[in-house]
């Protein structure tokens, strides 16, 4: 359990000084960008995260649909039982054309009416400072991942409420392009929340939020475990959640990891399967998670 705790507390720090300096970085980019477009800044600035959003999924996507293509970057492609079935045919382009609707008029209206609801500080304020942004990013990391391991806890769990969770596990095989793909009703929930949690500070917090939440989210799906690489070395990729959340995908029959960090499933039980897989392969969860020597699971 320590070295669970501990590990959860490097990646809380990690979050807070990487997207707190992101978000000193950007505010005046941003500013500009979104006063300079004319009088409603916020709808400027709401075009803009959705438009930052949609793009990263869809060039994340096809990222790794031409690293499967053409046979690159091959000895982090996590490796897979040939028993387990391939995608749909077609079913990436549909998660895409979905993703880009979704986010581009659901969402950007969701989050333009709620501005106008709530009274949160515009852009006239000036950036946040670092003693504000790093405690903001630390609790509201914990706050969304705890909320997110509840909601898919109950979509597992809870049978009258699978339906809402079904769209994503059409994705049998993870792939980036499922990183967004949900049911609406599953994706509006989470639009109110990250956007309760992180436009009280200051808007360009939400920015950063959807460019760090977007990249892991590619990332966890991709099929790719970049655990070795210098990129992962640095702290700046995620490949231990990766290959949990792969296992997630890839074994409908077993329970859980239904979390990305490893410190609720593992009080809650839930990252049961998912260890005795691993121990299958003589590997230890806390070991693999942080030795960039340990190879990635062979599936
Ligand atoms: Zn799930
Ligand atoms: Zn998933």
């Amino acid at each position: 359990m320590s070295s669970v705790l501990f590990w959860g507390a490097v990646a809380s720090v990690r979050v807070g000084i990487l997207a707190s300096i992101a978000a000193q970085v950007a505010h005046p980019f941003v500013v500009d960008f979104a006063t300079s477009l004319g009088s409603d800044e916020m709808t400027a600035f709401f075009g803009l995260c959705f438009s930052v959003h949609t793009a990263m999924v869809i060039l994340g996507s096809v990222f790794f649909w031409v690293l499967d293509t053409f046979g690159l970057l091959q000895q982090y492609k996590l490796r897979r039982d040939p028993a387990t079935p391939e995608n749909a045919p077609g079913l990436m382009g549909r998660a895409m054309l979905f993703i880009a609707a979704y986010h581009m008029i659901l969402r950007f209206a969701i989050c333009r009416v709620l501005w106008a609801l709530w009274p949160y500080p515009s852009f006239d304020g000036p950036s946040p400072d670092f003693s504000r942004l790093f405690p903001h990013f630390v609790v509201t990391y914990w706050a969304s991942e705890l909320f997110k391991y509840v909601f898919h806890y109950v979509q597992h769990e809870v049978t009258w409420l699978r339906w809402m969770h079904r769209p994503h596990h059409e994705f049998v095989q993870s792939q980036a392009a499922a990183s967004e793909y949900s049911d609406m009703a599953e994706l509006s929930v989470f639009t109110v929340l990250s956007f309760l949690h992180t436009v009280q500070l200051h808007p360009v917090v939400h920015l950063v939020t959807i460019v760090w939440k977007v990249s892991e989210n590619l990332e966890v799906h991709s099929g790719y475990c970049f655990r070795g690489s210098w990129l992962n070395r640095l702290g700046l990729l995620h490949s231990a959640r990766t290959e949990m959340h792969d296992f997630h995908h890839t074994h409908p029959g077993s329970r859980g990891p239904y979390g990305k960090p490893l410190l609720f499933d593992y009080i809650f039980h839930t990252a049961d399967d998912w260890v005795t897989f691993l121990a299958k392969e003589g590997r230890d969860p806390m070991l693999s998670r942080v030795m960039q020597s340990e190879k990635c699971s062979m599936g």
